[in-house]
């Protein structure tokens, strides 16, 4: 299936099993801004809860929190985002489209990695087993030819927007001969700056109304409540907090379903360090978090770093985590090493010291901060586009199975009576209500078995459990797994273990 129609495959599935609505569909939409409905909400949380598993209650130097949207708002100024929360925006005049500039630049360079990606292919088909891919990458001419061209596109484009010079990142479209994607035209405006914040008031009357934002990250909320948590906990550095909740950004170009939102949710963890280790502790967050990706089994191959070239004003060392989404490898989550940046900054515009005393070293000092940041619905994206698969079967039918990975399934089991008669429905019944204590489990007694089977397939759900007439009698069901769709006799007393095993967060996160 072609990418851009396996993405419209995706959307529309995600809409038809009621995982993802456009929000007021009825009034023709809002632009990416998104609803999750009853599947979706399952899915979401589930990923949330296998996240804060993972980073806060698996942690004993961890602990979670949850801070208001609304801030006062000082801490933006603090934080740099009034002045430097902007976007580069570049307009087509005939097409009137408005586009990120760095994006644009962005694309084209990924197009010449794909160059090299279909090196690689031919390569590894004419050399078989003998290939080696890492000394074809450092030694191959025409790779070396794009990947100097991409290098140095990149850090062009890096030092112009550091350097706030916007001229030339025009030129560098220009140069580059970069064409609008929907209408191929190269009739570009100057670029310019774009605050992506959302303001808003508080107050009753006009006069007194105080400007506000929403957030545009939750990573705020943490730094001015760091050192409440520190005191109340008795956290000793290293120490860590976390929080999920919503952000906020007025993006220019959102249009890749929920991968970029207007309104969206983030999952971060700020990491409180002694200045001068953050070297290591950025090595080690990249590395667990990578490691927590693939435990949930979407491939290996659709996991990549990707190191910035342009640093935030408040990093000293950031990496992405890029996921391959059917548009092509994008990022997942970010790595970044803020310094004592933020922290600092609260200190200035509060005129409170935020400095933390160290009882080992007995010094007080301002700690440095290693950020992990993952968009929850980016990395809901990222689960389901690569669970959606269809398949061949033997028989040369074919069947649409949503591969969810099972801890993070909304439905763990569907029980399903053979027949609507003969006392199965009430074994059904009977085995829905002593499982769902302990999993989201469904009851379906419409249409015939192998249609049921199918629509759980689609809805993701790992297994399906049949009482059929023998069940009367031996008091066990058929199992059936949704991804080999192989099928045993199980005792009903055993399904809760044999579900938990395949489900539990634990036998999951160990992997
Ligand atoms: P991008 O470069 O894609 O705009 P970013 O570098 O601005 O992302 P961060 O500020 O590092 O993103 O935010 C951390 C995470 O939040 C990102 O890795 C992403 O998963 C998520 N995220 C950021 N913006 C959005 C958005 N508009 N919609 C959905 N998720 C988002």
């Amino acid at each position: 299936m072609a990418n851009e129609d396996q993405f419209k495959k995706v959307i529309s599935h995600a809409k038809e099993y009621g995982y993802v609505f456009q929000s007021s569909e009825i009034y023709d939409g809002l632009s990416a801004v998104y609803d999750y409905a009853q599947n979706g909400v399952e899915l979401k949380n589930n990923i949330r809860n296998y996240w804060w598993k993972a980073m806060v209650q698996m942690h004993e130097n961890i602990v979670g929190i949850d801070a208001a949207i609304f801030m006062h708002p000082t801490t933006w100024k603090a934080s740099g985002h009034v002045d430097a929360f902007n976007d580069p925006l570049i307009d087509n005049k005939d097409s009137k489209k408005r586009y990120r500039a760095d994006v644009l630049v962005e694309d084209y360079c990924a197009k010449i990695e794909a160059k090299i990606e279909k090196e690689v292919k031919k390569a590894t088909k004419r050399f078989g087993d003998a290939f080696d891919k890492a000394q074809f990458l450092q030694t191959n001419p025409r790779v070396l030819g794009y990947q100097e061209k991409i290098d140095s596109i990149l850090s062009r484009l890096g030092k112009s927007l550091e350097n706030e010079d916007l001229a030339d990142v025009k030129n560098l479209i220009e140069e580059l001969e970069i064409a609008d994607p929907l209408t191929g035209s190269k009739n570009w405006t100057d670029v310019k700056q774009f605050n992506l914040m959302f303001g808003t008031k508080l107050g009753a009357s006009a006069e007194n109304a105080m400007d506000l934002y929403l957030r545009p990250e939750t990573a705020q909320g943490i730094f001015v409540n760091y050192l409440n948590v520190q005191k109340s906990s008795r956290l000793k550095i290293p120490f860590g907090i976390a929080q999920t909740g919503k952000a906020f950004r007025n993006e220019i170009v959102a249009r890749q379903f929920i991968f970029r939102m207007r309104e969206f949710e983030q999952m971060e963890m700020q990491f409180f360090i002694k200045p001068g280790t953050q070297k290591e502790w950025f090595e080690h967050w990249k590395e667990h978090r990578l490691k927590w990706h693939l435990s949930l089994g979407l491939g290996e191959d659709n996991y990549r770093y990707h190191d910035h070239e342009k640093l935030a004003h408040y990093a000293d060392a950031a990496t992405d985590i890029e996921f391959r989404f059917p548009f092509g490898f994008k990022e997942l989550e970010g790595i970044h090493s803020r310094t004592d940046f933020d922290l600092k900054q609260h200190e200035e515009y509060s005129g409170k010291k935020l400095q933390y005393f160290d009882p080992e070293s007995n010094e007080h000092y301002t700690p440095y901060v290693l950020e992990t940041s993952i968009g929850l619905d980016r990395m809901f994206l990222a689960v389901f586009s690569n669970s959606l698969v269809e398949e061949t079967l033997p028989n040369n039918t074919t069947r649409t199975v949503l591969k969810l990975p099972a801890v993070l399934a909304p439905t763990k089991a569907a029980v399903l009576p053979l027949v609507k008669k003969d006392g199965l429905p009430d074994i059904a019944k009977k085995i829905v209500e002593d499982l769902k204590w302990d999993f989201n489990v469904i009851y379906d007694e419409k249409d015939a078995v192998g249609r049921r089977y199918r629509r759980q397939d689609a809805a993701g759900t790992p297994f399906c459990i049949t009482v059929d007439h023998d069940s009367l009698d031996d008091n066990s069901v058929t199992l059936r797994h949704r991804d080999t769709m192989e099928q045993s006799r199980v005792k009903i007393e055993d399904l809760s273990t044999i579900i938990n095993n395949e489900v539990s967060v634990k036998n999951w996160l160990k992997g």
